[in-house]
């Protein structure tokens, strides 16, 4: 499961992150972190079970962070694609590839949400839900 937290600015010096960690005893990847004096947002993947993923959202509500659960990394528009593979040779992760029929298939596991796809593609097919 992916999410994105986004911390306001009273929050800066709270270690709530690192509490979520020790309470939920899982560890989370963190995929992306931009922070400055006014907010911070962090991207982060765990594999906590769905049972306790209601559990995690009202954790960061309830000390002042916004939880946004993410469904998709990477939005391919399939309709505009020209399957010209520009995308997959700039992947440094090897999270796209090129089906037998020509369409793009992307692994979210894979993806480390760098953007070098998006601002390749020709036709601007692909969007992170993250930016
Ligand atoms: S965002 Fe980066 S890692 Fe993810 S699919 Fe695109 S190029 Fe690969
Ligand atoms: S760069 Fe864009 S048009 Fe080319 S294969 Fe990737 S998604 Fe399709």
């Amino acid at each position: 499961m992916r999410f994105k937290l986004t911390f306001p600015k009273e929050l800066a010096d709270k270690p709530v992150f690192s509490e979520a960690i020790l309470r939920f005893h899982r560890p989370f990847n963190i995929i992306e972190a931009d922070v400055d004096a006014e907010k911070g947002v962090i991207v982060a993947s765990t594999d906590l079970p769905e049972d306790d993923v209601m559990e995690l959202v009202k954790f960061f509500e309830e000390r002042g962070v916004r939880v946004e659960l993410l469904a998709k990394l990477l939005e391919v528009d399939l309709e505009k694609c020209i399957s010209c593979g520009a995308c997959v040779s700039l992947c440094p992760v090897e999270a796209i590839s090129i089906a037998r029929d020509w369409s793009v298939v992307f692994d979210e596991e894979k993806c480390v949400a760098c953007g070098l796809c998006v601002n390749a593609c020709p036709v601007r097919a692909l969007k992170l839900s993250i930016h």
